[in-house]
């Protein structure tokens, strides 16, 4: 089979206007590999214009955490946009935007006590590096404008953000001309339960030590490096980054916009490590996976040092900010999660999943799995040829959507056991094909 066979001999008109004309994300469009057309989901089901229903691991990507076309989410969307969809956020205020900014203070670690809204993961990102470097040049110390992030991190898709991805798998080299040039340490190797030594944040320690002088701010994903690798490393390693960044006058900015809203079995990862960043980015699933929102959060001494700089505000402003549609959804959904015992969920999910996950040791193609809270990875040896094992997948009624040697699933929170079983059993039954 090659990639751009049909998916079946029915493709409907949408999918071949599709190929036509829309981008997918990292997609081709002179080899374009067929999407499937979903015409509605509910619950963890993703329905087919063919009649399909797959069962969805993926939770839209991190987003989804209470299933799909959920009637508390809906009825807070409804009320909400017979009230007003939009505003402008500039000398404009509503109770939507307040109250979740108040509910995101409330329940991130202590210190985070400032709010910058914005409308997507890697602004949210771009935000937070942005507050880093105006925070510095307040400071009088613009030298002090660059990174040190991670090997196998993932910030995100625009430049500044682009500049603090993993330089190999990332686009350094491509854009080597306009992506600035940030200092990187080597992935943590450490697991998340294994014993610790100090020798794992050696050289990290060796690098903030070198370059403090010029660093504004260490970027990285806590506990759980996602996009860059599907990775879960030591709290301890987390632990020392916060303290290395205190010794030497550094920055500390925790991207969670994967792993917050419980889906590494915290409320947010930085609570393995009981540490609080500086700035703190959230995203993915603030809204249940309704609208696209993101948030940056901030300590007062970061926001003050900002403000009574040189400009004498923040230099960022999103014409969408603060949209009132998705920050009503997003309080039902936070609320909906907090309303629910979400930590013995989640531990459920990570059990079910780590005794499924236990069978494919035995897989000569399946280097080695992974579980954290409501996160199971199959790192394989080889990379999978995705247009021929999503087809396998669908046929098994079940949508994961593997990237390079890592099949893995962050399914919705309410997916019951044997909602679970099906789904790892169906991957299971994909992978002793290959
Ligand atoms: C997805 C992701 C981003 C980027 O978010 P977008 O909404 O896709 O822009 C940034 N950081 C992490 C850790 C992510 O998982």
């Amino acid at each position: 089979m090659n990639s751009i066979t049909p998916i079946s001999s029915h493709q409907s008109q949408i999918q071949r206007k599709d190929q036509q004309f829309v981008w997918h994300p990292y997609s081709s469009l002179t080899a374009p590999i067929p999407a499937y057309e979903v015409v509605s989901a509910e619950g963890i089901n993703l329905h087919l214009a063919d009649g399909t229903v797959l069962m969805d691991g993926m939770a839209s990507w991190w987003c989804a955490i209470h299933g799909y076309n959920h009637p508390v989410l809906n009825e807070a969307a409804k009320s909400q946009i017979d009230k007003m969809s939009h505003v402008m956020f500039g000398g404009i205020t509503h109770a939507p935007a307040v109250n979740l900014c108040e509910t995101l203070v409330q329940i991130t670690p202590n210190g985070l006590d400032k709010v910058f809204l914005s409308d997507s993961g890697s602004v949210a990102v771009e935000v937070a590096i942005k507050m880093a470097f105006q925070y510095w040049i307040s400071q009088g110390q613009p030298n002090k404008n660059k990174l040190l992030s991670l090997r196998n991190g993932y910030h995100g898709d625009t430049f500044a953000a682009m500049s603090a991805c993993d330089p190999t798998t990332g686009m350094h080299h491509m854009f080597e001309q306009v992506v600035a040039k940030q200092h990187f340490a080597p992935a943590p190797q450490i697991g998340v339960h294994e014993e610790w030594n100090e020798q794992d944040i050696a050289e990290f320690a060796q690098i903030i030590s070198a370059k403090k002088a010029e660093l504004a701010a260490v970027i990285l994903e806590p506990i759980v490096q996602g996009a860059g690798g599907m990775r879960f490393y030591s709290p301890h390693y987390l632990k020392a980054v916060r303290k290395l960044c205190d010794e030497h006058n550094v920055l500390l900015i925790a991207d969670e916009i994967a792993t917050g809203f419980g889906r590494s079995g915290k409320l947010f990862a930085c609570e393995w490590a009981d540490i609080s960043p500086d700035i703190m980015c959230l995203g993915k699933a603030i809204t249940g996976g309704y609208m696209t929102l993101a948030a940056t959060l901030c300590s007062e001494e970061v926001s003050r040092g900002i403000c009574e700089g040189e400009a004498g505000c923040f230099m960022h402003g999103p014409t969408f900010m603060g949209n009132p549609l998705a920050c009503a959804v997003a309080n039902a959904s936070i609320e909906l999660l907090l309303s629910s015992d979400w930590q013995a969920n989640i531990q459920r999910i990570e059990s079910t999943l780590k005794e499924e996950l236990a069978h494919f040791d035995g897989l000569e193609t399946v280097a080695k799995t992974r579980v954290l809270g409501a996160i199971g990875v199959i790192e394989m040896h080889e990379p999978v040829d995705l247009a021929e094992i999503q087809k396998l997948f669908v046929a098994e009624g079940i949508w994961v959507r593997p990237f390079g040697k890592l099949v893995y699933v962050m399914p919705p929170y309410i997916s019951t056991d044997s909602e679970l079983n099906r789904l790892i059993q169906g991957i299971y039954r994909v992978l002793v094909k290959l």
